[in-house]
């Protein structure tokens, strides 16, 4: 199932600073972002920044003083709502800083962290419960696409990733399509290579929760996104945004891929 982009689906660019950044140049960067975009950059795109869990409440401060539109994101939780989970933050309390964004299962939690499709399953639920914005990443590896598995893979992590997850709720989620080579290589996908597996993830979202889903749920791209992928990749009809690494963690780079747009054919 391929359907054009709609306004339905405001695409959403979003970065991921993972463990970059104190909170001191935290702060520096989303002002720099703030000063790189103007208000009207925003018309058509939402944007989300998903600091490190210490910088999130600095972060959150200057987003609220300065009215910047940009949605605050964490990049992992835990499911439970509090309790003896040593180092672990929950929903609840990112809820409380107003985060609006949690990106879930990114690869390298599942592969540095051992998260399974079953703790991916829990925190979308708590996510959700906490009233914020799941970030679904799924994705193959190398190997994995060049056995001709990679739909598989998809297909196997969203089935579980969303194992009881109501119609409703999906399509108000965000799905990350990250396959793992692309991720923090320089590698990209090319832009019909990711246009058809988010077209085929839509096709299975639209095959178990529904035309309703399928039509809303933003897909994103993640995997070496950057000024100059950017355009071509946001070109593409099932493609409803970027998670952004490297690239976000300078304003004006950040920027540029929010303003894609500008730079388009
Ligand atoms: C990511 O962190 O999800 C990511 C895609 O990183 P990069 O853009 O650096 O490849």
């Amino acid at each position: 199932m391929s359907t054009q982009k709609s306004e339905r689906r405001r695409p959403l660019i979003s970065g991921n600073w993972k463990m970059n950044h104190n909170h001191f140049e935290a702060i520096q960067t989303i002002q720099k972002l703030a000063y790189a975009l103007n208000p009207e950059d925003y018309d058509h795109v939402d944007v989300s920044v998903h600091p490190p869990f210490t910088d999130l409440r600095s972060v959150q401060t200057v987003i609220q003083a300065d009215d910047v539109p940009v949605a605050l994101g964490a990049q992992n939780c835990h499911w439970e709502t509090s309790g003896a989970f040593t180092g672990e933050i929950s929903p609840a309390m990112l809820a409380k800083l107003d985060v609006s964004y949690v990106i879930v299962g990114h690869s390298e939690r599942r592969e540095l962290f051992g998260e399974t499709d079953e703790m991916v399953n829990r925190k979308v639920d708590s996510v959700l419960a906490a009233g914020m914005t799941p970030i679904l990443c799924v994705g193959e590896t190398l190997d994995e696409r060049q056995a001709g598995r990679a739909e598989a893979k998809v297909a196997g992590q969203i089935e579980a990733s969303l194992a009881g997850v109501k119609a409703e709720m999906v399509a108000a989620m965000v799905i990350a399509y990250e396959p793992i080579w692309a991720i923090g290589t320089g590698e990209t996908a090319t832009s019909a290579d990711a246009q058809q597996m988010c077209a085929y993830i839509r096709s299975l979202v639209l095959a178990k929760w529904g035309s309703g889903a399928a039509e809303s749920v933003r897909i994103q791209y993640g995997g070496s996104v950057k000024p100059s992928n950017a355009p071509e990749l946001m070109s593409r009809p099932d493609i409803d945004g970027a998670l952004v690494g490297g690239a976000s963690l300078v304003a004006d780079d950040f920027a540029r891929i929010v303003n894609y747009r500008l730079y388009q054919a």
